[in-house]
């Protein structure tokens, strides 16, 4: 990561100053509104209201509330951001930042975008009339559709589910500047602790704070970062018009969770490069991708842009369907779930959930095989993760093999 120029959180009391680290922002900025008592931590303002005058300016929760203002000021000193905008999940954030557009606008977006971001271009804003165009951003001449169809959004997810495509934001940055374009990263696979979008150039960084960000899987939350006062002032008016706003407690628990982001985010990626080279030394294995791995496509880029690998591996096991879906029910330390980014482990089958309504033809296309497994790797010790894998590894292929042979 080269050295990075971080700007204080100006807009609320608390806000810790750009010369500390990462590990000590995440713990000491926000903080706001518990000085009167000497609370060490922000109480949970369940309040649906507040009196008129009250000296913060709040009115009613759907267009702020203490508990969002604090975790925006986190999430924005996190990511280097001017501002934050809180969100009631990350789709939430998503149809924020889509319901800015109009009818005939034209979005250029990574074929490998999210799912849900896919369904809602596809079954909810085009019948607004916002059309959308998908590329393969990993190809250099995908770069110059920018310039050629300036679209109003230029929509990238780095690194994408589920085949963890890194796409160069920087240069993605240096197209949509000479096309009058946005560029949105979805930054929710990598987390600010990894990746901060904004200085590589982006408009807005969204992240789904469900992930990595809360990190204990027990709410959904959403953000959106900026540095552009046009847009921070169409997020909020987003999440009161549009009724996107978090629940306090949710806010809160967010708050509570990113303050241990950093240390998370070490031991997921630590722990991630060690099951991946593991998974490499796989009989069957056809391969396994993990950015910080010297076999993926992209790992000098990946190295460039991204403190550390993050906690997702995808690899094609090299197995079929039945005895896929069987090695990962088999599976102790990892629960057969989708959702990523918490403490413990997950594992999930694309073929057969995520992408289950998903042609075949298509999904082989795109790279999502029978034998396509998604890792979420948790905080626990990396040891009792390998062995885990390797002990239902070796029970279903040796049930393969015995299968095959009578
Ligand atoms: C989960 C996810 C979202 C959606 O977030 P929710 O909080 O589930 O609404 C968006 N983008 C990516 C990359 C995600 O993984």
């Amino acid at each position: 990561m080269t050295s990075s120029s971080f700007r204080d959180a100006r807009t609320v009391p608390g806000g810790v100053g750009a010369q500390a680290d990462f590990q000590t922002r995440a713990v000491h900025s926000g903080g706001a509104f518990a000085s009167e008592t000497g609370a060490v931590v922000t109480p949970i303002y369940a309040t649906s209201t507040f009196a008129s005058g009250n000296p913060h300016g709040f009115d009613y929760t759907r267009s702020g509330n203490p508990n969002f203002t604090n975790l925006e000021a986190i999430l924005a000193n996190l990511e280097g951001a001017e501002f934050a905008t809180s969100f009631a999940s990350g789709v939430a954030a998503i149809t924020a930042v889509v319901s800015t557009l109009k009818s005939g606008d034209l979005v250029l977006a990574e074929e490998n975008v999210y799912g849900c971001t896919f369904r809602l271009f596809d079954r909810v804003f085009a019948k607004f009339g916002v059309s959308v165009r998908y590329i393969d951003f990993t190809k250099s001449e995908s770069f110059l559709q920018i310039e050629a169809l300036k679209p109003a959004l230029v929509w990238l997810e780095s690194p994408t589910n589920p085949l963890l495509k890194i796409i160069d934001i920087e240069k993605a940055a240096a197209h949509c500047k000479a096309a009058g374009s946005t560029l949105l990263v979805d930054n929710t696979f990598a987390s600010s602790f990894v990746q901060r979008p904004l200085e590589l150039g982006a408009d807005i960084s969204l992240t789904s704070t469900t992930k990595y960000t809360n990190g204990h899987s027990d709410c959904l939350g959403g953000a959106v970062c900026t540095n552009d006062p046009k847009w921070a002032d169409d997020m909020v008016f987003a999440q009161k018009a549009l009724g996107l706003n978090p629940a306090p407690f949710d806010a809160w628990l967010i708050t509570r969770g990113v303050k241990t982001l950093a240390l998370r985010m070490q031991r997921h990626s630590d722990n991630a490069l060690k099951v991946a080279e593991h998974l490499e030394s796989f009989a069957c294995v056809n391969w396994v991708r993990y950015p910080f791995l010297a076999s993926h496509p992209q790992f000098e880029l990946a190295k460039r842009q991204m403190r550390a690998g993050s906690g997702i591996i995808t690899a094609d096991l090299g197995l079929p369907l039945e005895k896929t879906r069987q090695f990962l029910e088999r599976l102790q330390y990892f629960t057969l779930a989708e959702s990523l980014g918490g403490v413990e482990s997950l594992c999930c089958h694309p073929a057969s959930m995520t992408h289950a309504s998903v042609p075949r033809d298509v999904r082989e296309r795109v790279g999502i095989t029978d034998g396509t497994v998604r890792f979420s790797i948790g905080i626990e010790h990396a040891d009792d993760l390998c062995r885990d894998l390797t002990r239902c590894y070796e029970e279903v292929t040796y049930a393969v093999g015995s299968h095959q042979s009578t």
